[in-house]
């Protein structure tokens, strides 16, 4: 019988294979981890950006909704996600009066005063109630199906078992239930933003549903958490577990071919290492793999987001007069309404980066001041997430240096329309990650974020059963965001592939 270097090799060591890695090895297999970089965590790292500040930021992925509870009560983790009091805060003008809309994450009296001067007849704080308790239900009822082999298109309806929801939710197109419930522009926005992140699409195509529905379907509620400590405090648990469960782990070993046969598959690493096991996990993006194997990769759209970190001194008044500690401590939303997303859609697919970028923020240390040293948070500073949407990787193609200088410009412009006083006096650091920037650094193709576009929690009827991380050979699955319900910080695909091994070897 041959013999083997070890049961599963799992190309990548991001937070997806550290998943599959510890379920793998609690389940007795010999599971070793071939990681390119020099540190564990992929897109969930946290790192001391700035030179001389004890900062440790997450560099780019920073809130967690999809990631289940059982996994991390299966797996032990001393993980831990707070919960953000404040939902969103919406600053906008009318009437040349500065204002601005204050979601709290359960309805309360302020929440519906913001409302009411929004909008005095009552109908866009109706609409918002009924539409999201709709959703919510919806969400309860898909999320434990996440965790399970994947339901046909008609059998996942069926468990749902809510029609209506699920006409508007998966057959048509977001951007019109958006419109037909919302009157408002910029509620409508505020709705819409959620099937934007990381998406390259208009309202009205059907990847935007998708990207809507994993937004709001984490852990049956869709709350976004703030990971404590930062989301390197998720990889540094996850190593542990792994470690402990007897995962190896080797860093700096970057996998440049893959081969497989009837029995086993082959990898060979740039440091002429060549590992050979029954069964290979990939975390990296599929288009990856495929590129190490010879074979065809899939189409995708490509990344479409700026991140930018910031440091800031302290924190900036609003022309709304709102609390800054209030406004930052949720999702603070820019220049995103229904039309401005919309429209920088179009100007984008042009080519053309806008003058005011729709961008979203949130201020970690408001809800969670672990990441910075005591000095600093004695003296006030606190960390700025920058999310800007709509800038996809073709903006960049010509020269990425200078359309980082546009996007953080547009960015900056976009954001001190609704400050007081502007924020470039306030940052004490900075850094921008453009989409060729985080493909670069991390190999996430084109900077997509979640590896390739997210694809329905669903497979469709006639097709053979499965987990959803299957790929043509029998020897090879995806342990990444890349499979079906992988995408975000979730370690689902993990999971899954771990389950799916299992059920063959
Ligand atoms: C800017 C940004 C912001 C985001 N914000 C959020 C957020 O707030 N919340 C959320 O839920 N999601 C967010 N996401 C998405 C989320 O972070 C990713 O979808 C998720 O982390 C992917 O995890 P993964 O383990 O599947 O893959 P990755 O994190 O991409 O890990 C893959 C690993 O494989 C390694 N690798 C690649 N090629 C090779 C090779 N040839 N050999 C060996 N190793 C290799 C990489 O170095 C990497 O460590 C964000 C992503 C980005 C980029």
């Amino acid at each position: 019988m041959e013999s083997f270097d070890c049961d599963v090799i799992i190309i990548g060591g991001g937070h997806n294979g550290l998943v599959a890695a510890s379920y793998l090895a609690r389940a007795g297999k010999r599971v070793r981890i071939l990681e390119a970089n020099s540190e564990l965590g992929g897109a969930t790292s946290s790192v001391c950006a700035f030179d001389g500040f004890d900062a440790r930021i997450s560099r780019y992925s920073y809130l967690v909704s999809l990631l289940p509870d059982s996994i991390i009560k299966d797996l032990g983790l001393n993980f831990e996600c707070i919960s953000r009091s404040i939902s969103s805060y919406t600053p906008f003008e009318r009437d040349g009066i500065d204002q601005g809309l204050l979601v709290s994450r359960e309805w309360d009296s302020k929440t519906q005063d913001s409302f009411d001067a929004l909008d005095p007849s009552g109908n866009e704080s109706l609409a918002w109630q009924s539409f999201y308790a709709e959703i919510a239900e919806f969400a309860e009822r898909i999320a434990p199906t996440l965790l399970q082999p994947l339901m046909t298109r008609s059998q996942l309806r069926e468990v749902i078992a809510l029609p209506e929801v699920w006409d508007y939710m998966i057959e048509k197109p977001i951007g019109e239930i958006i419109t037909s419930r919302f009157k408002d522009d910029v509620v409508r926005g505020i709705v819409l933003t959620d099937a934007l992140i990381g998406t390259f699409a208009s309202a009205f195509e059907i990847q935007a549903n998708i990207c809507f529905l994993y937004h709001l379907m984490g852990n049956g509620t869709g709350e976004w958490k703030v990971p404590k400590g930062g989301m390197g405090a998720l990889v540094s648990e996850l190593e542990r577990v792994a470690r402990e469960a007897g995962v190896e782990i080797e860093l700096n070993q970057r996998v440049t071919r893959v081969e497989s046969d009837a029995d086993g598959v082959s990898v060979t690493t740039s440091n002429g290492a060549q590992i050979r096991a029954p069964y290979l996990l990939s975390n990296m993006a599929p288009q990856l793999l495929a590129q190490l194997r010879g074979t065809m990769p899939p189409q995708s759209l490509d990344g479409s987001q700026i991140k930018i970190n910031i440091l800031l001194k302290g924190l900036p008044r609003l022309k709304s007069g709102i609390d800054p500690t209030v406004a930052f401590a949720g999702t603070f939303h820019v220049n995103e309404s229904f039309t401005q997303c919309e429209d920088v859609f179009d100007l984008a697919k042009r080519g053309q980066m806008p003058q005011l970028l729709p961008v979203e923020m949130y201020c970690h240390t408001l809800n969670d001041a672990s990441i910075l040293s005591p000095q600093l948070a004695e003296q006030g500073y606190h960390t700025l997430t920058l999310f800007g949407l709509h800038t996809p990787a073709t903006l960049f193609d010509t020269d990425n240096d200078v359309a980082r200088q546009a996007a953080l410009k547009s960015a900056l412009t976009s954001l001190n329309q609704y400050l007081a006083e502007p924020i470039e006096g306030f940052i004490a650091g900075i850094e921008v990650k453009t989409p060729l920037d985080i493909e670069k650094e991390i190999g996430l193709p084109r900077g997509n974020i979640f590896h390739r576009d997210l694809q329905f929690p669903f497979r469709e009827d006639g097709t053979v059963p499965s987990w959803g991380v299957e790929t043509d050979d029998p020897r090879i699955f995806i342990c990444g965001a890349g499979a079906i319900r992988g995408g975000g910080v979730s370690g689902v695909p993990g999971h899954n592939a771990a389950m799916a091994l299992l059920a063959t070897a």
